[in-house]
């Protein structure tokens, strides 16, 4: 019974109506006459099951009734249920509970009881989803998000024609007219691009361990599912820039010889759904101006359920395929073995759409430093937002001019997401590029910044930290599933004053087993928070086994 809570309360509902795909336009766009593919059944399940998910609790007659319409053993439809559909899916209001909605709703990073473990709108913290509508907390009152409405996304959502004029799918053009992998290979190559979902692998190198395979039917899975809190660079550029990802996922497809795209979607991203298929529409329409037509690869878009963890990217291929987001042990790689057995190259959707400005922009493949980033800016800054730098800004820079807050104001700052750790506010100096902040002792990752002031408990940041990744945790390996959970329960005695030194130790050699040993990515990175303010800030955790906390927020110090 105990299992049987934790697996629900791990997972997250989704938040809105899903969609399937664009059929239409999949079938419209199958190059050289050939018929589109059904997906497997098993993914027809999931996608059936979340739309009757969505209109509320299921029974197990009717769980039932759709495992003989698909044809599925109902064990497995059980299995998907309880692992996508917590009991509280259809729960009319949700308060995010991520680390910058916590800061900036009482002063306390602590996890609330309840709610989503990130919604996507970091900027407006706190945010509060009720019945479809985001509203943001800030001033003490809902204010729905103007930003969240549907008419605002697609108002303000580029368009083919303007996306053209400034230069948009040129760069296509040229290649379809002229395929020369080489050379868009080395432009990709000499531009250094690293994936931006959080890895940081070089993308010239995946590519090429796809275009290496010797079988033809490649694929581009756009891994659009993003969900670590302070991260929603995807969600702009899906509902800001579709064309500029589309450019760019046709660009890689046509380098790794993929016949066909993929869209794996966040299933709350409806408004970005709606551009998505309203610029597949309209590039439809221009492909034969365009001279495309009949040229491309297929683009579908697959609204996939799922938490966190659905955004590795073997979790993402389980779930495309119709099964629980559980990453796979690797190898194989996914450029080898990935959807459905074929070669696979997974990428980003920045990682994607800065593919059209290197070439738009560096007629001289050799050119470097080309690369820009988005930054997402949350925590403790006066102006928190979306900011799109050149990789290599010092922290402080963004911080000061963009957060519009001095770097004094500070304590510590996460450079990378909760998964990049805690750097402490002497090292705001350095940049944000990928090696520079490992060397320095982080993790860039997804280039979510999370400041965090002074007069904060890093106890407490911790808390809120450990409390996500032991939720988000999906179980398969002993490593993150326990550790997770025995280093929240630590961070619970260390705001209570309970905890001892004997415990620290023990809690740092757990947190570098689950480094080594976890199967992901998710478990591996989980103690590093710790790790890093064990490193840097020790006096402060040390403070709160003598039962003291510096800035009384704690238990322990009498907060
Ligand atoms: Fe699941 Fe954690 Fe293991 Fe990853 S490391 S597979 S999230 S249990």
């Amino acid at each position: 019974m105990k299992a049987h809570r934790k697996e629900h309360r791990r997972r997250r509902a989704p938040a809105s109506p899903r969609v399937q795909g664009s059929p239409d336009f999949h079938r419209r766009r199958r190059p050289n006459g050939g018929h589109p593919v059904d997906p497997p059944s098993r993914a027809n399940l999931l996608a059936a099951l979340a739309g009757e998910a969505e209109k509320g609790p299921l029974t197990r007659v009717r769980l039932a009734e759709l495992a003989r319409k698909h044809g599925a053993p109902l064990s497995a439809v059980q299995s998907l249920y309880s692992f996508y559909f917590p009991p509280d899916h259809g729960a009319e209001v949700k308060v995010c509970r991520g680390l910058p909605c916590a800061l900036r709703a009482n002063g306390r990073a602590e996890a609330q009881e309840w709610g989503a473990s990130c919604l996507g709108y970091c900027a407006d913290a706190p945010v509060m989803w009720k019945k479809g509508r985001y509203f943001s907390l800030a001033s003490g009152r809902p204010r729905e998000i103007r930003e969240s409405t549907r008419a605002w996304v697609t108002a303000h959502a580029q368009r083919l024609r303007a996306y053209r004029e400034a230069g948009g799918y040129a760069a296509l053009e040229r290649v379809l007219a002229d395929p020369d992998p080489a050379s868009l290979l080395s432009a990709v190559e000499a531009a250094v691009l690293r994936g931006m979902g959080g890895a940081g692998f070089p993308v010239a190198l995946k590519w090429k361990a796809v275009m290496g395979s010797p079988r033809p039917d490649r694929v581009v899975v756009v891994n659009a599912h993003e969900g670590e809190p302070g991260t929603f660079k995807d969600r702009l550029i899906l509902e800001r820039e579709p064309h500029r990802l589309l450019e760019g996922a046709l660009l890689a497809a046509s380098v790794v010889g993929a016949t066909e795209v993929v869209i794996a979607l966040k299933s709350e991203y409806v408004n970005a759904l709606s551009v998505l298929e309203r610029s597949l529409r309209e590039l439809d329409e221009a492909s034969v101006d365009l001279g495309f037509h009949g040229n491309l690869p297929s683009v579908e878009i697959r609204p996939l359920v799922g938490s966190y963890v659905t955004g590795e990217e073997t979790a993402l291929l389980e779930a495309l395929e119709g099964r629980r987001s559980e990453p796979r042990p690797r190898p194989p790689f996914p450029a080898e073995v990935g959807l459905q057995g074929r070669p696979t190259l997974v990428q980003n959707v920045e990682t994607l759409a800065s593919i059209p400005a290197l070439l738009h922009e560096s007629p001289d493949p050799t050119a470097t430093g080309k690369v820009a980033k988005v930054f997402c800016l949350t925590g403790d800054v006066e102006t928190p937002g979306a900011y799109r730098e050149p990789l290599g800004i010092r922290a402080a820079s963004l911080i000061e001019t963009r957060g519009a807050s001095p770097s004094e104001a500070f304590k510590a700052f996460l450079p990378g997401g909760l998964s990049g750790g805690i750097l402490p506010a002497s090292r705001l100096d350095i940049e944000l590029d990928f090696d520079a902040v490992k060397r320095n002792g982080g993790g860039l990752g997804t280039g979510a910044i999370i400041a965090i002031g002074k007069d904060r408990c890093i106890v407490d940041v911790l808390s809120n930290v450990g409390e996500f990744f032991r939720t988000e945790s999906c179980g398969k390996c002993v490593p993150c599933r326990l550790g997770t959970a025995k280093l929240s329960d630590l961070f619970g005695r260390l705001r209570e004053g309970k905890a001892t030194e004997s415990d620290l130790r023990e809690a740092e050699t757990l947190a570098k087993v689950m480094q080594e040993t976890s199967l992901c990515a998710l478990g591996q990175v989980a103690g590093k928070p710790f790790l890093d303010a064990m490193r840097d800030l020790r006096e402060e955790i040390l403070a709160h086994v003598r039962g003291e906390c510096p800035a009384r927020i704690c238990r322990a110090g009498g907060g």
